[in-house]
């Protein structure tokens, strides 16, 4: 039987860490969060987001603007919150409604104040391993990996899903810290046979129960990032998890894994870009 990896200890020592850095320098740090439209998730993260700042003595600002916001008032702000001394980090919560361009409006946010690591320039530096700001949800699985004491380096690891906010810069983290890496997809032949020689399997799929356990080699780490809605209303992640439990060494539950990690490196983020900028 597994062991579980926990995700809310490990991102509530993480958030405590930020908590105590901030009281003890006395550095002050703002995140201004952009939310468009009514999508209920979306609500639901900006409010972790402005629970989990409050949490560390982050100062936060929400900006909630109607569906219909056009690409000028949007890009306009952003342009206001680059200029604002008060704000460190800038976060758009995506996705957005049809009518704006996701990635100008990405391209739009300062690169020092871009928490989230999107911006082109950002995931650049991800890319070469020279980067200020950890891409969120990668950076968080690399937290709850080591959180289980095992090494990553000289490891066989599968990432599914290749994908630029999670599969792609999760790679590139497990690449830096010396992993053997191989990236799956939807055109990946013979998924189950490759997914079975990895000592760390990663599953950024967005498919609920997609990995069973003939996909699982016996003792490996397995990371869901997945966050899939039931129409039962439950959350259930990308990985079968009754049956992988049986034969994983270590596996993070959904919810209580991967998610409260992503907010976690926020927090982290928007305290490194305050400091960047001091
Ligand atoms: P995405 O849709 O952008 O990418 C999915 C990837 O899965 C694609 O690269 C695709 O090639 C691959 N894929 C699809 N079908 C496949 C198949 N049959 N075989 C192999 N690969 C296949 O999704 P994403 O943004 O990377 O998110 C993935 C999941 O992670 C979603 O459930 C999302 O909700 C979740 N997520 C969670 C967090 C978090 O904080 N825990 C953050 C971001 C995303």
């Amino acid at each position: 039987m597994a062991q579980i990896i926990d995700g809310k200890a490990v991102s509530a020592a993480i958030k405590e860490q930020v908590r105590d850095e901030i009281a003890h320098s006395g550095i002050s740090a703002g995140l201004a969060v952009v939310i468009v439209g009514n999508d209920p998730a979306s609500r639901v993260y900006v409010n972790n987001k402005k629970k989990a700042c409050e949490f560390c003595g982050i100062k936060s600002f929400e900006y909630a603007l109607p569906e219909e916001t056009t690409m000028k008032e949007l890009l306009e702000l952003i342009d206001t919150l680059n200029n604002d001394k008060n704000v460190n980090g800038i976060l758009v919560q995506l996705p957005l409604p049809k009518q704006l361009d996701e990635k100008a409006v990405i391209e739009r946010i300062s690169p020092q104040k871009d928490v989230d690591a999107f911006h082109e320039t950002n995931v650049g530096k991800i890319m070469i391993g020279n980067y200020s700001f950890l891409p969120c949800t990668p950076a968080g699985c690399m937290e709850l990996i080591h959180s289980t004491g095992i090494s990553v380096s000289g490891k066989e690891c599968v990432v599914i899903g290749r994908s630029n906010i999670v599969g792609k810069p999760m790679a590139m983290l497990l690449l830096h810290e010396n992993g053997t890496v191989t990236v799956c997809h939807s055109r990946t032949k013979n998924l189950a046979e490759v997914c079975r020689r990895a000592d760390i399997l990663v599953a950024a799929v967005g498919k609920p129960n997609f990995v069973t356990a003939d996909m699982v080699k016996e003792g490996a780490v397995v990371i869901d990032v997945g966050i899939n809605r039931l129409e039962n209303g439950k959350l259930c992640g990308d990985v079968k998890f009754d049956e992988v439990s049986e034969k994983a060494g270590w596996i993070t539950p959904v919810p209580g894994g991967v998610g409260p990690m992503t907010i976690a490196v926020l927090m982290k983020n928007t305290l490194t870009a305050a400091k960047i900028q001091k």
